[in-house]
């Protein structure tokens, strides 16, 4: 089986893939997104099965130069070699040899390869973009944690990552290539949760936390626990989709010792869950964690309702919830993989009520300067009064709803309403 999906482009941008809505087409290029397919072994076919399996070998097999990235691939465009120039003293470069197979080379569309390979774009920078998107340097009490919303903090543990991407919301920190002073202190972090009794909720982020060896990362989960107010916790990560070697029956073992413990992975394409990242998010769903998935909306990676719809179906099989679609932050550099807001309500509309409602995630833009985030989703309240609620369903018919209490109907939508075209 091919491992990668055969793409017709269209004029509006290089990976749309489909032909007109509900056609075979659609649907053929459904299926096919939604195979399953091992990355393979690619360049390094002759690296033992022991090797290739350990994520040490991985992390210390990562591609992070220009000298290593041209070998492998040649076909590296102006705008990437421009970019990979660039490497680790301005941008963060690091590709898993794992994912690195996802890529497909002869594709310069390819949406593996424009989340992980520098652009020279990325040194383009509008004034409205910012450098900390989420304003989290501004809501950080002790350095390393963020308390933004009231009853949660976001505890950030490290500032690597198994492999960078292009669009990253914490850009400014990771992998330390532009000089960002990250230095998280575990005790100042872990004293303010304790002194704030109000915190129930901790998310372990960075970076991230699941490349800490299964003995610091049992410590730090051990001292939260530890903590009485400490109802729930979370890790964010991409370690399954970047690094599923990662998941070794004993860090799963070690996990489920603390729960309540949730876990939320980060793909964005439907070639991200290959059989390797399904038996990995697996391992994770048996020890017992309630396994959601963050996307963030990619121009040319995911900015398409069949891809997406792709993407959705395909977490639900790896036993992950859809959880959030992120409109991409105003991050510096990021404008070349920026969709549209509008783009991403037309994403909302083709998933509700087209498939399963567990598969659909929640649009939401961060917004900028540390808002935190705010719903986004297609009208589906055309009014609203004391007495009653016109609706539409998925189909685009319209309904008329009475309200508790609500007076009788006077009157119903005429045969011939129209919906106004609300965004
Ligand atoms: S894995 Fe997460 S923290 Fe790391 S570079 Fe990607 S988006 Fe940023």
């Amino acid at each position: 089986m091919p491992l990668f999906v055969p793409i017709v482009r269209t004029k509006m941008h290089g990976i749309s893939l489909v032909g007109p809505k509900g056609s075979d087409s659609e649907a053929v290029t459904l299926g096919r997104l939604k195979e399953f397919h091992s990355a393979g072994r690619g360049f390094w076919s002759s690296v033992s099965d022991q090797d290739w399996d350990s994520w040490q070998w991985q992390l210390k097999n990562r591609i992070t130069t220009l000298a290593q990235l041209q070998r492998l691939m040649p076909t590296l465009t102006p705008e990437e070699l421009a970019g990979t120039q660039l490497a680790n003293r301005k941008l963060a470069l690091a590709i898993t040899p794992y994912f690195f197979n996802l890529i497909d080379p002869t594709d310069e569309h390819c949406p593996i390869r424009r989340q992980v390979i520098p652009r020279i774009e990325e040194t383009t920078t509008a004034s409205w973009e910012l450098t900390d998107p989420c304003g989290e340097d501004s809501h950080s009490p002790v350095p390393g944690l963020v308390h933004r919303y009231p009853d949660r903090v976001l505890f950030l543990v490290t500032d690597r990552c198994a492999a960078y991407c292009r669009y990253c919301t914490r850009s400014r920190l990771v992998s330390n290539a532009s000089g960002y002073d990250f230095h998280p202190e575990f005790d100042r972090q872990i004293a303010y949760i304790q002194e704030h009794t109000e915190v129930r909720d901790v998310l372990l982020s960075g970076g991230d936390p699941l490349l800490f060896s299964d003995e610091k990362l049992e410590y730090l989960l051990s001292r939260l626990r530890a903590i009485p107010h400490v109802e729930f916790l979370r890790i964010g990560t991409r370690i399954p989709i970047f690094l599923p070697q990662r998941i070794t029956p004993e860090l799963c073992a070690m996990l489920k010792q603390f729960h309540p413990l949730f876990i939320s992975v980060h793909a964005n394409h439907p070639r991200e869950l290959t059989i390797e990242t399904r038996q990995a998010l697996g391992r994770l769903a048996d020890s017992g964690i309630p396994l959601g998935n963050q996307s963030v909306l990619l121009k040319h990676v995911n900015d398409d309702p069949v891809v997406m719809k792709a993407l959705v179906q395909k977490l639900l099989m790896c036993r992950v919830k859809p959880y959030y679609v992120y409109q991409c932050d105003l991050i510096a550099g990021s404008a070349h993989l920026r969709a549209s807001v509008r783009k991403g309500i037309e994403i909302m509309s083709a998933l509700r009520g087209h498939t399963t409602g567990y598969g659909v995630p929640q649009f939401v833009i961060d917004a900028p300067g540390g808002g935190g985030k705010v719903p986004v989703n297609p009208e589906y309240v055309l009014s609203h009064n004391a007495d009653r609620v016109v609706i539409r369903n998925f189909e685009g018919k319209v309904f008329e709803y009475i309200e508790a209490g609500g007076a009788k109907p006077r009157f119903k939508p005429s045969e011939d309403f129209v919906a106004p075209e609300l965004f």
